[in-house]
């Protein structure tokens, strides 16, 4: 028999008939290897070739590579699918964080 615990809470899932699974894709909304004919201007290649001497003379930091396509898979109790469905980017957790009135 599989092990299913909450992503969220931890709660042991195996025994319990309330599991809920929710599956995350974030992309890219444009493709970052399509060039256009601005792309290939002649400014953009100087300035790349400028950001890339930069670069290598450690005076600018590599931008960080991004995967093109994340995707994930959560198991999730009942307690916290639910709060995942009425809100699923945790944005009223962050708003009560910040300005919680104690
Ligand atoms: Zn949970």
């Amino acid at each position: 028999m599989m092990h299913f615990s909450c992503d969220l809470c931890g709660k042991d899932l195996s025994d319990q008939a309330a599991r809920y699974v929710v599956k995350m894709e974030a992309f890219a909304a444009t493709n970052p290897a399509e060039l256009t004919d601005d792309d290939l201007d002649t400014d953009h290649v100087e300035e790349m070739a400028q950001l890339l001497s930069e670069i290598e003379d450690g005076e600018r930091s590599a931008p960080e590579e991004l995967p093109v396509c994340c995707k994930k898979r959560f198991d999730l109790c009942l307690g916290c699918y639910r709060k995942f469905v009425k809100d699923p980017l945790g944005r009223d957790t962050a708003t009560r964080f910040d300005f919680s009135e104690n």
